[in-house]
């Protein structure tokens, strides 16, 4: 017997339209690629996403069309996200730190009919309309009086919106439809594109809000540093439409100034990012010697976060970290890490170890680890294992690829390097391109680069396995100091052996000005492994 309950599809454009009935007042605030602050609300913001669906529709983008954006986070990047996905066309959100060759191909691979570019990408635009592409409209994000002049055919985003309805009917459809796509970055081979849903969207939108997720909530000014063109903001901007979030939003200016004038001015309370953003957030607090103190919540995934970033957070600026891992793949989230209550008798160091981790998958998400022959390894935090996913927001295949790799018909293999506890905790030890394979046993980068930054001297570290004649790999070890911090080689390895085991103690240190950072704002092992195959270890 069925239920008898209403069957309705879960689209992005209710998203919108629940935030514009009921949170209509509620502000979004956009720092301008143009310069100055603009603010509107998320009723304002409908009215332009339709007047935006119609001026789509009018330049013939239709269900299906790819339509391609080169953005900051910004208001504009905002209203794209819901008209061109609420139309049933695909929104493609490309990285602009992608090389000019990756460029090319995704545009050709994605088919996209249109590109949408912020001024500051005028000359990935350019190269863009001078290659072979199937890109037939550009548009400028911004209005007419910014508009670049030497670039034929290209119109201001303004224009197009002027004399536009304020209504538009958006069509109801399969909530399986394509809604958007974000390639991976490519650090391997070529990016491959990843093809989310309304249905995945919608229901990664429900998973992030909950208190036990990423917890975004209408009680909250939300500052996502994390770019819209990479994994659609880890889903941000759709949560924070149904939950009715105010939305900062910092468009070009990622530097640590200019993020912590837009948290204290706006009274940011909760905020996601990358650790890298962090790092230049934290120092330009420290020299402003300003507390951070409306800060509640700092979200920090896409790379390890390093133990002195969450005691910085927390000790000195008041806000409690969460600790989240996901990947393009899974839209982004798959485990965020929020304490259980026995973790209050905890010591503090004792917390924080706990912290470190990943944290547990939320619902919807089902991971497990195996070895290297598919079976099933136990969880018991301990045994690490090739972590593997599933659920309503995990790709089944990526775009138009051949290459099924990473799916055994049932999980996806996220070539991750991870641990389980009993309570779920999932602790990452490596990217398994990453492990340092030293005879025959596995040294975890990861923990190696958090020991070394406890040290106070160190801001950002990376370990890499260069060849060794006896043991296959062993660590080295590349640090970069605070600017006005110093420690010698000798200190660093005597500290580090307070840390660590005697035979995951790196055989070398380099000291280095810093560290290669690719276009997700992850430190390129890669380009360090290559950079020192032939190291000389003592
Ligand atoms: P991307 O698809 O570019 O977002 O990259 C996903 C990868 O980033 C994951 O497979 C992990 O290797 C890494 N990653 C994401 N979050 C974390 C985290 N909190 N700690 C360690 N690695 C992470």
């Amino acid at each position: 017997m069925n239920g008898l309950m209403m069957q309705q599809p879960l689209l992005i454009s209710s998203q919108l339209e629940f935030a514009a009935r009921f949170h209509q007042s509620v502000e979004i605030v956009t720092r301008t690629v143009e310069g100055p602050i603009v603010r509107t609300t998320w009723s304002g913001l409908a009215k332009r996403v339709r007047q935006l669906a119609n001026a789509l529709s009018a330049s013939g983008i239709k269900r299906g069309d790819v339509v391609a954006t080169l953005a900051w986070n910004t208001q504009r990047h905002l209203e794209l996200y819901f008209a061109v996905s609420g139309l049933g066309a695909v929104l493609h959100t490309i990285n602009p730190r992608l090389p000019p060759d990756q460029l090319t191909y995704i545009a050709n691979d994605a088919g996209d009919v249109m590109l949408c570019f912020d001024t500051t990408f005028l000359p990935l635009a350019k190269h863009l309309a001078s290659v072979q592409t199937p890109i037939k409209h550009f548009v400028a994000l911004t209005d007419d009086a910014h508009l670049p002049k030497d670039f034929q055919g290209l119109r201001s985003y303004e224009s197009l919106l002027v004399g536009q309805p304020e209504t538009f009917t958006w069509p109801s459809f399969d909530e399986n439809t394509a809604s958007s796509l974000c390639y991976t970055s490519g650090t391997v081979g070529l990016p491959k594109g990843v093809l989310y849903s309304h249905r995945s969207t919608v229901l990664h939108s429900y998973a992030i809000c909950m208190v036990d997720a990423l917890a975004i909530s209408g009680q909250d000014v939300t500052l996502p540093v994390v770019p819209m063109f990479h994994v659609n903001a880890w889903g941000v901007p759709y949560a924070a439409a149904m939950v009715g979030s105010k939305l900062v939003l910092p468009g070009p200016a990622l530097d640590g100034v200019s993020l912590l004038d837009l948290i204290t001015t706006e009274h940011v309370t909760s905020a996601l990012g990358v650790p890298t953003v962090w790092l230049g957030l934290l120092a330009a607090a420290k020299t402003k010697q300003v507390k951070m103190s409306m800060l509640q919540k700092v979200t920090i995934g896409g790379s390890a976060c390093p133990p002195s970033m969450i005691t910085a957070f927390q000790e000195e600026h008041g806000a409690r970290v969460l600790h989240a891992w996901g990947m393009t793949e899974l839209s982004p989230l798959g485990t965020a890490n929020v304490l259980l209550p026995k973790h209050a008798s905890l010591s503090k160091e004792e917390r924080l170890q706990v912290q470190l981790k990943q944290g547990r998958p939320i619902f919807g998400i089902d991971l497990r680890l195996v070895d290297d022959d598919g079976k099933v390894v136990p969880h018991d935090g301990k045994t690490s294992g090739h972590l593997e996913a599933k659920g309503g927001w995990v790709a089944s295949a990526y775009f138009k690829s051949d290459d099924h790799s990473h799916h055994d018909g049932e999980w996806f293999a996220t070539g991750d390097i991870a641990t389980i506890d009993g309570d779920g905790y999932m602790q990452i030890t490596d990217r398994s391109k990453d492990v340092i394979k030293s005879g025959g046993e596995w040294i975890s980068s990861i923990d190696v680069e958090h020991a070394a930054m406890m040290h106070p001297a160190i801001a950002q570290a990376a370990a890499v396995g260069v060849p060794h004649p006896r043991w296959v790999e062993r660590p080295l070890l590349v640090v970069v100091k605070h600017k006005d911090k110093e420690v010698s080689k000798e200190d660093l390895r005597a500290f580090l052996e307070t840390k660590l085991v005697k035979w995951w103690l790196p055989d070398a240190i380099e000291f280095v000005d810093a560290l290669p950072i690719g276009p997700t704002g992850k430190v390129l092992k890669r380009q360090l492994r290559e950079k020192f195959k032939d190291y000389a270890l003592p």
